[in-house]
């Protein structure tokens, strides 16, 4: 009897431009199978022939022995008739048809190629751009798919005999490795100045050079352009500080390896793992009160954000210079030079010499950054490394969704089926720099993945630049999405959750369905829903954006509201701004400029300026960082807050006991009508009292900035526990940007966690506007699903 099958396999994921084919090419014959494999545009197709045993052992191996950067989301295989081919093979690759498969992030420089790059005998010895099926540039090259080199900046690379043989060898570690090159054919360095002249001499050796004499290198990486300086020297961080103007924000470093980030800064076992993951993203770790790096790398943080190279230029550099500051090339808020024109056009004033290359970046991508919060990874940037991959969506949408995001650390969102690509890192959508890379971002999403949207999901401020551009979309229906509840859904949806969950959405600001801002709300929300219970009391905004930028205005709103018209005159804020309290007090009364704000960032600011800590910001949260670090890791005493009764609050026999919902089903919707009142506003001002008192009274600063975080996180706590008893909702999420203060986050889940709550975070998006279009794809995609969405609705 003939034991033989046949089985038509089909693996789904990322698997095409990772060494896929020949990955199953060896399997295959290693087992003896025969047959033949191949790329389509819906992943890797295989015919295996065989014992039913060892095809059993193939299909487990696809998945579980799958090459490093490959993601197999599917395996699936029919039984076909047997044709008795002799070998196995490797098939041509067909590129009709729709798009479906998966284009794969941009990946450091794999071992293999390391011991290549160090090794004299080898031909792409120290060769800067050498990369294999296992690693190199993926996401920022691709102009086009399917993934081939004709579709990528290498295209005009015409390949050398010795790199043509390696991609066509299906036993080789290049085999079809699109970027394949070496000194004899690809791309070359080259150091100019600002005008484009080159420079003669080794680039890398006068690049070094350059480095260790103090300068500022304009360095063009995988994504864009950093500026280099010697991590050590503080004359050259100095330097490229003022240069970059008004830049305050705190400089990435690269270090040579582990060992150098272990001298730097404290690195746990996650950490070390996050550093070193294909990824290498900017891992923020605290540092050594003696880390040898200059005082304006990271003026006055307990962190440092760190990553290891991850190209082959990046580790040729930090070998011969040891740790160097590496921050995005761009003006404050503009995003990351790409282009080599444009680059030295605008890094003229800033870098001493560029060091660049001829292989084009197509797609601009900041670094990734990450922290590691219980063993997790809790994402604060997601880009380079980790765009296009998709966040996997609980339910497939009805319809393709594009989701716009918000305005500041814009990300958009195109979704399809059950995957949601999340973008790279935009910015903040205030220039024309930054929405041309939003406009033109989205074409190239929607191109790379097929997709043509039925459904644009966006923010409800009308001013946002993602929702003027979402207005302009034609033949689609729009959904404009709360912004806090965009924040609650993006991280149901980051946990692969649907609700209904207690959400506490903190942030700097967002326009609220009642058309005042909002930002330190208590919601009760599901994916499709939401309804306000609570919110931090509000208070005038004076100024409206200026009081953004100046924290002091936040302080004097906050006093006004304690304490009337009469505020403690011996405050230091208070008598530092006294050439403007009178104006700035009768805004807040009149209300004339001065919108109301329940806003959390707004309140950590205000308290951050009452204690002196800077009366004005560079950028969005400056003030709320250094109230972070300032606080006493110590200290566990917390200011309390007395709850007002709770008279206002949705009434238990009004809503369904939660023990009775069904596992992750939606509550039904007459728990959003708002039945029980309006929601409770939380006098969060006795929390500035307190402040204000311990103050005058002589407390340190480090004492009472510890004491407001944990009163902060008690009455969250006590909060949540009070919204619990009246819906009967156990898990809390949290989501905004003031929960990227890690004191507040320990201090919140602890203090939850001791109330009995689940209590859900962030991960793979951020828990700041970076994660809003995800949110945002969620709800448009479940209200799709009810029928909800409709031109009128938008
Ligand atoms: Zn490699
Ligand atoms: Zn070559």
């Amino acid at each position: 009897m003939d034991d033989r099958v046949r089985e038509h396999i089909r693996v789904a994921g990322v698997v095409q431009g990772v060494g896929f084919r020949p990955f199953v090419y060896t399997l295959a014959r290693e087992l003896g199978l025969t047959g033949f494999v191949g790329n389509d545009v819906h992943g890797v197709f295989v015919f295996a022939e065989g014992p039913p045993s060892l095809l059993a052992r193939f299909r487990t191996a696809l998945s579980e022995q799958a090459p490093p950067l490959a993601v197999v989301d599917e395996v699936t295989a029919t039984a076909v008739e047997p044709r008795g081919d002799e070998t196995f093979e490797i098939a041509l690759s067909d590129s009709s048809g729709q798009r479906a498969t998966l284009v794969s992030a941009d990946s450091a420089t794999c071992v293999d190629c390391l011991a290549e790059l160090g090794d004299p005998g080898d031909r792409r010895y120290r060769y800067p751009f050498l990369n294999c099926t296992n690693c190199g540039p993926r996401f920022t090259i691709v102009t086009d798919v399917p993934y081939d080199r004709p579709l990528t900046t290498m295209a005009r690379f015409e390949m050398c005999a010795d790199c043509a043989a390696e991609y066509h060898d299906p036993a080789d570690r290049r085999f079809h490795a699109q970027p394949v090159c070496c000194p004899a054919c690809g791309p070359e360095l080259r150091l100019t100045d600002s005008t484009g002249t080159v420079l003669p001499g080794d680039p890398l050796d006068r690049t070094v050079a350059a480095l260790r004499d103090g300068g500022i290198v304009a360095l063009k990486g995988l994504g864009g352009y950093h500026l280099a300086v010697d991590a050590a020297n503080p004359d050259a961080a100095a330097t490229l500080r003022k240069r970059k103007h008004r830049e305050e924000k705190p400089f990435a470093v690269m270090a040579p390896d582990t060992a150098w980030a272990r001298a730097l800064c404290e690195v746990d076992e996650h950490e070390r793992e996050l550093l070193e993951s294909r990824r290498r993203p900017i891992v923020l770790l605290d540092r050594h009160a003696d880390a040898s790096v200059a005082e304006a790398v990271a003026p006055g943080n307990r962190q440092l954000g760190i990553m290891l190279p991850y190209t082959p230029l990046h580790h040729l550099l930090l070998a011969a210079t040891g740790p160097l500051v590496l921050t995005s090339a761009n003006l404050s808020d503009e995003p990351i030079a790409y282009r080599d024109a444009a680059a030295r056009e605008r890094l003229a004033e800033i870098a001493d010499v560029f060091l660049c290359h001829d292989r084009g970046i197509h797609m601009r991508t900041d670094d990734s950054v990450v922290r590691s919060f219980e063993g997790r990874e809790l994402s604060v940037r997601r880009s380079r490394g980790r765009a296009p991959e998709p966040v996997r969506l609980r339910r497939e949408l009805p319809r393709p969704v594009l989701a716009c995001g918000a305005e500041l650390k814009n990300t958009f969102c195109v979704a399809k089926g059950a995957n949601a690509f999340v973008s790279h890192h935009i910015g903040d959508l205030e220039n024309y720099e930054t929405l041309r890379s939003f406009t033109e971002g989205i074409e190239h999403f929607e191109r790379l993945f097929d997709i043509a949207p039925d459904v644009v999901a966006h923010d409800l401020h009308p001013e946002y630049l993602s929702t003027k551009y979402a207005a302009e979309r034609e033949n689609v229906e729009l959904v404009g999405v709360q912004h806090h509840h965009a924040h609650i859904a993006s991280c149901l949806a980051d946990n692969g959750e649907s609700g209904p969950v207690l959400g506490v959405a903190f942030d700097g600001l967002g326009f609220g369905t009642d058309g005042t801002i909002w930002g330190g709300e208590f919601l009760l929300a599901d994916l499709a829903d939401f309804r306000r219970l609570a919110h931090l009391e509000q208070v005038a905004m004076p100024g409206g954006d200026r009081a953004v930028k100046q924290p002091w205005r936040m302080a004097v709103s906050q006093l006004l509201s304690c304490y009337g018209t009469e505020p403690p005159g011996e405050l230091g804020v208070l008598r530092r701004n006294e050439p403007q309290l009178a104006a700035l007090t009768r805004m807040c009364e009149g209300g004339v400029n001065a919108p109301r704000t329940s806003s959390a960032g707004r309140l950590f600011d205000a308290v951050a300026a009452i204690l002196g800590l800077r009366d004005a910001v560079s950028y969005e949260g400056q003030a709320a960082i250094e109230l972070e670090q300032l606080a006493d890791r110590e200290e566990r005493g917390h200011y309390p807050v007395a709850l007002p009764a709770s008279g206002t609050l949705p009434k238990s026999d009004a809503l369904p006991d939660s023990d009775a919902l069904p596992d992750s089903e939606a509550l039904p919707d007459s728990v959003f009508i708002d039945d029980g009142g309006p929601p409770l506003p939380v006098p969060a001002g006795q929390l500035v009292r307190a402040v204000v008192e311990e103050l005058l009274g002589g407390q340190r600063g480090e004492v009472i900035a510890a004491r407001f975080h944990n009163g902060v996180a008690e009455l969250i706590a006590r909060l949540c526990q009070r919204l619990r008893d009246s819906t009967g909702v156990g898990e809390v999420a949290l989501s905004g940007g003031v929960f990227q203060n890690m004191l507040l986050l320990r201090r919140t889940v602890d203090a939850l966690r001791r109330h009995g709550f689940r209590v859900l975070l962030h991960s793979s998006v951020p828990t700041n506007d970076g994660g809003i279009c995800l949110g945002q794809v969620a709800i448009a995609g479940e209200r799709d699903r009810r029928g909800e969405c409709s031109p009128e609705l938008g």
